[in-house]
């Protein structure tokens, strides 16, 4: 049994910052001070994650930070072939839960650098074309990081029929400003290169930054390995490889493990905006933490699905159930593995997803580690 100090009040924060003054500049020391089962959520360690850079298959700066932290918390730690960070944290009974969260974020990787010096890339992973034009990019070579800016033909030398239209990938290039000859020293074909962002707070209760997609994921389960010293579940701890690319790391990960179920912690689309109807947001920001229903690689089984809905309503934990048509998770590699593993993503709804501006709620944040927290001390109630 738990004590549970989850509180979403405003009232609260304000309890806990009372000496500070109340000016936009200080919300976000507010966000640091919110309580989850008893421990302050640490946002800083969500920034420090989001700001390192992990395309998929070069994800050895995040799986460092994350190792350094799971030393205290778990009994066994071990990178894999793919490069998954797996964990082992001993439980009450033999029962077993695998919490998975990947690493890599979108990204791009160079394919072509041109006779004066610009480069073109192809994607990794998922990523929006019609984001890319503006950014500032990082481009991973072997002698370190270069910085550039993608950009394409200037506005006024466009023909007519080409305003309006969203420019494609292959209209795009990558300018470092160095010569052809300093960039063919310097930058080599299979280079990775990470969109540039800093870590801000959006609103009282929002951040902005990129690769929320899946550090909040990483970030949710390493608080929730914090507040949980004695879970009622053996935990395998998956921290994943590859999950842009087709959930890569997951799905040999799983298959090294016995487990009774799997949550897969992940950020989800949010489309609640402008020009989407509500029956097509798929979740909403501030509405708490995503149960899946279905998505296009997990049905999630019935007493999984409820009893997780019930487990949250049990611990007044905020959350909102989610279908969406498109797109899936390492929960669709995780509940085919073997003989197959009941499985379920729970999601952190983000706007602007595979952007360099996605946008997350601190509320759903909370929501999604009390969820995990309340698995991990209760368990989830087999039915049927
Ligand atoms: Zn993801």
């Amino acid at each position: 049994m738990s004590i549970l100090f989850y509180n979403f009040s405003l009232s609260n924060g304000i309890f806990l910052c009372e000496n500070l003054p109340k000016v936009p500049f200080v919300s976000i020391m507010y966000l640091h001070s919110t309580r989850v089962y008893g421990r302050i959520m640490d946002f800083a360690t969500l920034k420090t994650l989001c700001q390192l850079d992990g395309v998929s298959g070069r994800e050895d700066a995040v799986r460092q930070e994350i190792s350094n932290q799971l030393h205290s918390l778990v009994q066994d730690i071990r990178t894999d072939v793919l490069g998954n960070l797996i964990a082992f944290k001993k439980g009450r009974t033999n029962q077993n839960i695998i919490l998975c969260a990947h690493m890599d974020e979108v990204g791009l990787m160079v394919k072509y650098i041109s006779p004066e010096g610009f480069l073109s890339f192809v994607p990794v992973g998922g990523i929006d074309p019609r984001t890319l034009l503006a950014q500032r990019v990082r481009v991973h070579t072997s002698q370190g990081v270069l910085r550039g800016v993608i950009g394409t033909k200037p506005a006024h030398i466009t023909q007519e029929a080409e305003r309006g239209k969203a420019v494609a990938m292959t209209e795009l290039f990558i300018d470092v400003g160095l010569t052809g000859q300093e960039a063919t020293e310097q930058v080599q074909l299979g280079d990775f290169v990470t969109l540039e962002r800093s870590f801000e707070q959006v609103g009282p209760n929002c951040f902005c930054s990129k690769a929320f997609d899946d550090r909040v994921g990483c970030f949710c389960i390493l608080e929730a390995l914090k507040r949980v010293k004695n879970p009622l579940y053996g935990v395998h701890v998956v921290f994943s490889s590859q999950e842009e690319v087709g959930l890569r790391g997951a799905g040999t990960a799983a298959f090294g493990l016995e487990a009774d179920l799997a949550l897969a912690i992940d950020a989800t689309g949010a489309a609640d905006i402008p020009l989407c109807r509500p029956q097509d947001y798929i979740v909403r920001l501030g509405g708490g933490v995503a149960i899946s229903a279905i998505d296009s690689s997990t049905i999630t089984p019935t007493w999984l699905f409820e009893g997780l809905k019930k487990l949250s309503a049990a611990h007044d934990i905020s959350h909102q159930v989610r279908i969406a048509p498109r797109g899936g998770n390492d929960a669709g590699a995780i509940h085919r593995s073997r003989t197959g593993i009941a499985s379920c993503a729970l999601s952190v709804p983000t706007r602007n997803i595979h952007s360099n501006v996605e946008v997350v709620h601190q509320k759903d944040i909370e929501a999604t580690v009390a969820l995990l927290c309340a698995v991990l001390e209760n368990g989830v109630e087999k039915r049927g």
